[in-house]
């Protein structure tokens, strides 16, 4: 017997340390009294990830947006960035908030990456770079994208919100294009409340995030960029140190979940899910399903859901090509599979400590439908 639950589920809970290991964390700040610009926590947390994300270089910052932001002005773009239609806003508010104009590239059917095959027709003498983005962990095609940017010469900097601690043949998520980006908010796999990294390669990329996120203050008396401030806290970076110590216990629990789901879900006429590659080892952030002629569309299932008061999300419903804030620049006629994708996509709830009966609950409401 299905009946509504008393407490609501949402699609994502935070995951939290043990109250004591966070509280141990804090006594030397308390002695201290350096709670921001670079402390110690923030150079822990540094030298933590850049071992985790297998990256030889990454800076630290107040959230994954400021990270995208200043990771697209260090490198100094000018005209038009290739992007997709089919992420959070933040990828494309970094690129216009930079004065850069967004071009979007439609995503393929199976993945919801960028689709490379139509990738080298939106390249015009003005574009300077392409931001792809490893949406819900699934890789671009690296490859093919790493070829058409050299082709073009083309800077490609990666969205990967999503993709934290996945490996594609066994290289960090960090190893592709010339910056990538990540989040560590709340809602994601691995979080300092809210923060953000940027990883690369370039040694020069080093001082000039590092300034820029921090007013473009280069010496005690000179300040030579308009830069912003960005930089992580140490309360956020105490909470980072303590949630790494946890974070691969707490993708073992996900991926023994999204197996559940997939044994409920898939091979259902008109249920997709996204492939899974062996190559990837993945973090089992969202848990994605594309109702394609099922017996119910999306947003039926979507209501059915919260009537049991479980409360999946339309990530990414609608397209940012139909944002308010773009209307009349863009058409989202122009991605067509985005669009379509958009209004069959439903994102389940999936977290670590999610109970596997509410899985297969939620499973049950779907195949019942
Ligand atoms: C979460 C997210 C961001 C922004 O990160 P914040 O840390 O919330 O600023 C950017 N892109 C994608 C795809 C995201 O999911």
């Amino acid at each position: 017997m299905k009946k509504r639950l008393e407490d609501p589920i949402a699609v994502t809970r935070s995951s939290l340390p043990p109250l004591e290991e966070y509280v141990e964390m804090l006594k030397p700040l308390w002695k201290s009294a350096w709670l921001t610009n670079m402390g110690d926590y923030h150079e822990q947390l540094k030298e933590q990830l850049k071992e985790y994300l297998m990256t030889p270089q990454l800076e630290l910052f107040v959230n994954g947006h400021m990270a995208l932001e200043l990771a697209l002005q260090a490198l100094e773009l000018e005209g038009e960035v290739i992007t997709t239609p089919f992420s959070f806003a933040s990828t494309t508010h970094a690129i216009v908030r930079n004065g850069l104009k967004p071009v979007f590239c439609d995503i393929n059917s199976v993945d919801y990456t960028l689709d490379v095959e139509q990738l080298e027709n939106r390249i015009t003498k003005h574009t300077t770079a392409i931001v792809p983005v490893h949406v819900y962990g699934n890789f671009c095609d690296v490859e093919r994208i790493a070829a058409i940017a050299r082709q073009h010469e083309l800077k490609v900097i990666y969205d990967a919100a999503h993709a934290f601690g996945e490996t594609l043949d066994g290289k960090g998520a960090a190893e592709f294009g010339d910056l990538s980006m990540f989040s560590f908010h709340a809602t994601k796999v691995f979080h300092s409340i809210e923060g953000g990294a940027v990883a690369f390669r370039e040694n020069w990329l080093r001082q000039r995030l590092y300034e820029l996120k921090n007013f473009g203050i280069t010496g005690y008396e000179s300040v030579e960029y308009v830069g912003t401030n960005g930089k992580m806290n140490e309360f956020q970076a105490a909470m980072g140190i303590c949630n790494l110590r946890h974070v691969d216990e707490e993708i073992a629990k996900r991926k023994k979940l999204a197996k559940r789901y997939r044994e409920r879900l898939s091979g259902v006429s008109g249920i997709r899910l996204c492939p899974e590659n062996p190559r990837v080892r993945m973090n089992y952030a969202y848990m994605p399903v594309v109702f394609d002629g099922y017996k119910r569309d999306r947003d039926w299932i979507f209501q059915e859901l919260a009537r049991y008061n479980i409360h999946a999300r339309k990530y990414f419903y609608p397209c940012i090509n139909r944002y308010a804030c773009y209307q009349g620049q863009y058409d989202e006629k122009e991605t067509p599979v985005a669009a379509r994708i958009s209004r069959q996509v439903l994102t389940l709830p999936l977290y670590a400590d999610l109970a596997p009966e509410i899985v297969d609950m939620i499973c049950d409401i779907i195949l019942e439908g």
